[in-house]
């Protein structure tokens, strides 16, 4: 008989769990307007698990056959040491039995950063950007400064690694940025990847004032440029599509127009220790007590079991509504995006 700690992980749809996000701190240096609110009150330092208790949580996942850990936040960067967490986990890749170990930033740190985690192993990153423009840039951040974030991109380049542009497409803000986006990504040899705005948390804007459907922009592309689909390689939201005419990829995460929870393979883990089984349900099981109960991690691993078990067939966000509230209380920034 198998140990449950090197039991696969399947949920009850007999989805296998094969990828691991980790928010290590829901503190950032910006405060983008569809993430957070401006006042934001941050968990208490105490709370947090440890680099060393992340560690342990991540590793048992790999046990487990999780073969992708994505770090993310808030801002993962700005979690002080966050660099010795990147490199304890590389021995996975060492070991082979990680395929991959990546993480999601604002960039705003990634000057400084960039060689590091080249050296660790990490060969992708994914980058925010929702705009080319200053003033957009601050009007969409609030806080951040689009010069540190190109300086980032540059450091990135020339470390190796590869990028992949997110961007939040906001009817309000930046529909109008979309095919500049385009080219500047591709002509920089990154990937893009737009993301309808999800209803997570409460901010101070409607969102019903953000929303735009990816559909709309697809088909807008399509007039112009020669979209090709791509199969789909990465069991998650985004749908690729090849561009003829700049030889780049573009995703397209669509929670609201495509549902793309029958090939879930993900959980989210905060930066308290609560296990996430859908980013757009509340189902969670606590991690951190078992953690800190025994230095065995078997409690631990009855716990995962426990998650796979209550892991929802899917989420059901809608924004039609106006002034209607978010599908969940929590913001993008505590789960990890
Ligand atoms: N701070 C890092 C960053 O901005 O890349 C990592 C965390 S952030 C929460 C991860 C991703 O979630 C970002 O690409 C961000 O644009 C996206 N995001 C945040 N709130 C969102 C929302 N309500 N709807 C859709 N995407 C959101
Ligand atoms: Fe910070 Fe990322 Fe949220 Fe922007 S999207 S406020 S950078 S966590």
């Amino acid at each position: 008989m198998t140990s449950s700690s090197t039991r696969p992980l399947v949920d009850t749809f007999g989805r296998t769990v094969s990828y691991l996000r980790i928010s290590v701190t829901d503190r950032c240096d910006f405060r983008c307007v569809y993430c957070m609110s401006e006042h934001m009150s941050f968990l208490p330092k105490k709370d947090l698990l440890t680099l060393e208790e992340l560690d342990r949580v991540a590793s048992a996942f790999v046990e487990r056959g999780t073969t992708k850990l994505r770090i993310t936040g808030g801002e993962p960067l700005v979690r002080r040491n966050v660099m010795s967490l990147f490199r304890a986990l590389s021995r996975h890749l060492a070991s082979g039995a990680l395929k991959e170990l990546t993480l999601t930033t604002n960039g705003s740190q990634l000057a400084r950063y960039a060689a590091e985690l080249a050296d660790i192993g990490v060969r992708r990153v994914n980058v925010s950007l929702d705009t080319l423009d200053a003033d957009t840039f601050k009007r969409i951040t609030r806080w951040g400064d689009l010069g540190r974030v190109m300086e980032g991109l540059n450091a990135a380049k020339a470390a190796g690694l590869k990028v992949k542009i997110n961007m939040v497409a906001l009817q309000n803000a930046n529909a109008h940025e979309i095919e500049p986006m385009l080219r500047f990504c591709h002509g920089e040899g990154h990937d893009l990847t737009l993301i309808e705005t999800m209803p997570l948390g409460e901010i101070e804007e409607d969102r019903t004032d953000q929303y735009l459907p990816l559909s709309a922009v697809r088909a807008g592309l399509q007039e112009r440029y020669t979209l090709t689909d791509l199969p789909d390689s990465t069991g998650g939201p985004a749908r690729y599509v090849q561009v003829a005419e700049t030889g780049g990829r573009i995703g397209f995460i669509t929670p609201l127009t495509h549902n793309f929870c029958e090939s879930c393979n993900r959980v989210r883990l905060n930066c308290t220790g609560t296990l996430y089984l859908c980013l757009g349900q509340d189902h969670a099981v606590d991690l951190r007590e078992p953690l800190r109960a025994s230095e065995s991690n078997e409690a631990l691993h009855a716990a995962i079991d426990r998650g796979m078990v209550i892991k929802p067939k899917g989420h059901d966000f809608v924004i039609e509504r106006r002034g209607a509230g978010p599908a969940v209380s929590r913001h993008m920034s505590s789960t990890g995006g």
